[in-house]
C-alpha cells in the first residue's frame, strides 16, 4: 500500500495533485480506514480555520461536485466515472457538506414525485368513476 503523507492529503484537498497522484491518494483512501480518518481530521481542521488555506477551500469547495452535478448523480445520469467519483466523495471521503446538499436535493426531488403520484391516483379514481365499466367504453 502506498504511504500517503499529510502533505499529500492537504494537496489532495487543495486539488493540487496531478491525475496519477490523485488516483493514488483515492486508491489508498479506499483501502485504508486509518487514512480516511486522517482525511476527515484534515477536513475538520480546515473547517475550523486552523489551516491557512482553509478559508479559500471552504469558499470554493474545490474537490466538491456542484449542486447540478449532485442532482445528476441522484438521477444516475452521469458518466460512470463521474458517478463513481461522487459516490467516492460522498461515502468514502464522507464529505458532510455534500451529504447535506444531497439530502436537500433528495427531499426536493421526492416531493414533486409524490405529488404527481397523488394527482395520478386522483385522476384514475375520478376517471374510473366516469367511464363505463369494462372494455369498449371508449367513445
Ligand atoms: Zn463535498
Amino acid at each position: 500500500m502506498p504511504n500517503i503523507t499529510r502533505h499529500q492529503l492537504d494537496s489532495y484537498l487543495d486539488d493540487a495533485l496531478n491525475d496519477p497522484e490523485t488516483a493514488l491518494v483515492e486508491q489508498a483512501l479506499r483501502q485504508s480506514e486509518g487514512l480516511r480518518r486522517q482525511l476527515r481530521v484534515a477536513m475538520q481542521e480546515r473547517d475550523r480555520g486552523e489551516h491557512s488555506i482553509g478559508a479559500i477551500w471552504r469558499r470554493s469547495r474545490l474537490t466538491c461536485p456542484n449542486r447540478e452535478q449532485l442532482g445528476s448523480y441522484l438521477l444516475s445520469v452521469l458518466e460512470s466515472d463521474h458517478q463513481d467519483y461522487i459516490d467516492f466523495h460522498l461515502y468514502t471521503v464522507g464529505c458532510s457538506y455534500c451529504l447535506a446538499n444531497l439530502a436537500d436535493l433528495r427531499s426536493l426531488q421526492a416531493e414533486p414525485a409524490s405529488q404527481v403520484r397523488q394527482r395520478r391516483r386522483r385522476f384514475f379514481e375520478s376517471s374510473a368513476g366516469l367511464l363505463p365499466a369494462g372494455p369498449g367504453g371508449k367513445k
